[in-house]
């Protein structure tokens, strides 16, 4: 087994080049009788079409097994035709440097082996590969042949381009179809409605070679233009072989030249193969537009559908988010609405995609919306904004549109796209949300104010002055600032509840609050800590300051019952500075020590603190 595996390669790697010279030959053999045997003129030099088939299939790697194959075969296959051995040699080495010349030169102007000429540039590529690999050849075989006149060489040149340009796309042709598996390639095929065309080619070319008055070769050249357009390249290509066909064979029953011309055999084949070539430059750039054409078509039909299925999507995704579009072109003022979109504004879908200016409906005319596309003129990104509508018979709703502009190619702004949503609902929780966070607040603060206020006096209550007196002794402690602690109480209250009632003794606690507060300054604290005994803290002003201040609070309640139907009260007056390492509870014992003094001296009157 294992020593057959390489005879197996051996015989993969020769199969194709020795298939291609195998057809090679018996092809050369084929226009070689043609020629000598018959008479016929050679238009198209067929070989040389099969042997640039041959090392276009054939991978370039395996090029050299090709040549190696090539050249032996082509060389018996020229000699056994009655050519000199040494110039058979060098028309086989001439044919195998075109054909690589060509195959290489033509896979990179249509960028790969299995390309079809589509471009003009692909073919003008192609062309030139045909003739320059065509020259080399020439050059190379020209020298040993006997006759070297530049009809010779033209001869020589014309039926290896024709066999090149016609010959060998018909038969690479022919390969792919045979082995392409139901593949795009397999599509270029021919048609069979195009075997009958062939046929009536074929009746009218051999008419054009006949009649020697009038010339149709323009028929022939129109049916070749108009197969182009209907059946691509390789057919118009068949009809160019077709009308080599036929002259070959005309000129082997009706003896060579055609009658008509009136010149040698030599001079008529060029014509012919003059003919041919323009045949083809015509024809051939049409077949390749076309089929660009078609591509494009093509291509066309599949992106039409993928939009249009994703046109369908969206018009889903619409729906299912409760999501409408608008557009507006600010070029022509032409609107495209979606059905959604219509519906959110309480409009019928049957309006898409133009209802029209609708700028009235809104409850502010539009000027928010028009607003923010006009300020967002140059905005290349999204912008947000929210607007009300006011749908028929219908509470007013709130949409959130985000916007796009659409710019030309000069940046100048043609259109704007839209998306819209409802969100009225969002709104009003938020608006809900909102107004019961402000009521809870509003509470809290009441709440606290209440918490922290004396209802009969409006002023601090116990636990708030405690505590602002806490902080202001901490300030004091860490600033060393000067901070005074006067604690008042009214003289024989008990007294006045006694005589006028527990109503009148309730307002001479407030009058007396009053002329507190009104003798306190900004910064200072004046609080109600018992039922008719005060603090009034003040911070920042000097010991000496601070008893004046005591002195004339004392005064101004002892003067601030004149005129007033409440019976006149005195206050007597604790006063007490702060020392370091004081708190709140010593600062204010020493206080109240004080004013316990003053009760004890008479009362109606200011004490000191030890
Ligand atoms: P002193 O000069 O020693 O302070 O004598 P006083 O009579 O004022 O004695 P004391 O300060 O102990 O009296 C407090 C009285 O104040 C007791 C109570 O009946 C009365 N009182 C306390 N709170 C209120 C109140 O809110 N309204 C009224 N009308 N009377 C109150
Ligand atoms: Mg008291
Ligand atoms: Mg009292």
């Amino acid at each position: 087994m294992h020593g057959e595996q390489p005879k197996v390669h051996v015989w993969r790697a020769l199969r194709e080049p020795v298939l291609a010279g195998v057809i090679w030959s018996l092809t050369a053999l084929g226009c070689l009788a043609l020629r000598d045997a018959l008479g016929g003129v050679i238009l198209v030099w067929v070989p040389s079409g099969v042997a640039v088939a041959a090392f276009y299939v054939v991978r370039k790697r395996h090029w050299a097994v090709l040549a190696l194959a090539m050249l032996p075969i082509q060389a018996a296959t020229i000699w056994s035709a009655g050519i000199p051995l040494a110039e058979a040699i060098v028309y086989s080495i001439s044919s195998v440097v075109q054909s690589a010349i060509i195959a290489s030169l033509s896979t990179m102007a249509l960028g790969g082996r299995s390309q079809v000429p589509r471009k003009f540039r692909q073919l003008g590529g192609a062309f030139a590969a045909a003739i320059a690999g065509c020259l080399a050849g020439a050059l190379i075989a020209i020298p040993f042949r006997a006759e070297q006149t530049v009809g010779e060489f033209s001869w020589w040149f014309m039926a290896n381009v024709h066999a090149v340009i016609i010959f060998s796309p018909i038969l690479l042709n022919l390969v792919r179809k045979l082995t392409a598996r139901g593949n795009d390639v397999a599509r270029s095929g021919v048609e069979p409605s195009l075997y009958p065309l062939l046929l009536a080619c074929a009746g009218l070319a051999m008419l054009a070679l006949q009649i020697s008055q009038v010339t149709l070769m323009p028929l022939l050249v129109a049916a070749m233009v108009m197969i182009a357009v209907r059946y691509g390249q390789v057919a118009s290509l068949l009809v160019v072989l077709v009308y080599a066909v036929c002259a070959t064979a005309l000129s082997i029953f009706a003896g060579s030249p055609m009658p008509h011309l009136g010149v040698g055999a030599g001079e008529a084949t060029l014509v012919f193969q003059t003919w041919m070539l323009t045949m083809l430059a015509t024809a051939l750039p049409i077949a390749a537009a076309l089929m660009k054409r078609q591509q494009l078509q093509r291509e066309l039909i599949a992106r039409n559908r993928e939009m249009r299925e994703s046109l369908t999507l969206f018009d889903l995704a619409e729906e299912t988010a409760s999501i409408g579009r608008w557009r507006l072109d600010l070029v022509t003022g032409e609107q495209d609405w979606s059905p959604k979109m219509l519906e959110m504004n309480g409009l019928p879908r049957s309006l898409a995609p133009d209802p029209g200016d609708l700028r009235h409906r809104l409850p502010d005319g539009g000027s928010e919306v028009f607003g923010q596309i006009a300020r967002n003129k140059e905005t290349l990104g999204t912008y947000t904004f929210t607007y009300r509508i006011r749908p028929t018979n219908e509470l007013e709703r709130v949409l959130r549109m985000t916007m796009l502009n659409e710019f030309d190619q000069r940046g100048k702004r043609t259109a704007v796209f839209g998306v819209a949503m409802d969100v009225t609902e969002q709104v009003r929780r938020e608006e809900a949300l909102d107004t019961a966070r402000s009521r809870a607040m509003r509470l809290a603060t009441e709440a606290q104010k209440l918490a922290n206020t004396d209802p009969l006096t409006g002023l601090p209550n116990r636990r708030c002055t405690f505590s602002k007196l806490d902080s202001m002794s901490l300030v004091a402690e860490n600033c060393g600032s000067p901070l005074s602690a006067m604690l008042f109480d009214i003289d024989y209250f008990k007294s006045v509840n006694d005589t006028y009632g527990h109503q009148v003794g309730d307002e001479v606690i407030q009058r007396v609050a009053e002329i507190a507060r009104a003798q306190s300054r900004k910064g200072d604290v004046v609080g109600r800590i018992g039922g008719e005994e005060f603090v009034w803290l003040i911070a920042g002003t000097q010991e000496s300051a601070a008893r004046l201040l005591a002195e004339r609070l004392r005064q101004a309640v002892e003067q601030g019952f004149t005129g007033t139907r409440l019976p006149s009260v005195t206050i007597s007056v604790g006063l007490a500075y702060f020392r370091p390492g004081d708190d709140c509870e010593s600062l204010l014992a020493r206080a109240d020590a004080a004013l316990y003094e003053a009760k004890g001296s008479g009362r109606n009157r200011v004490q000191r603190a030890a």
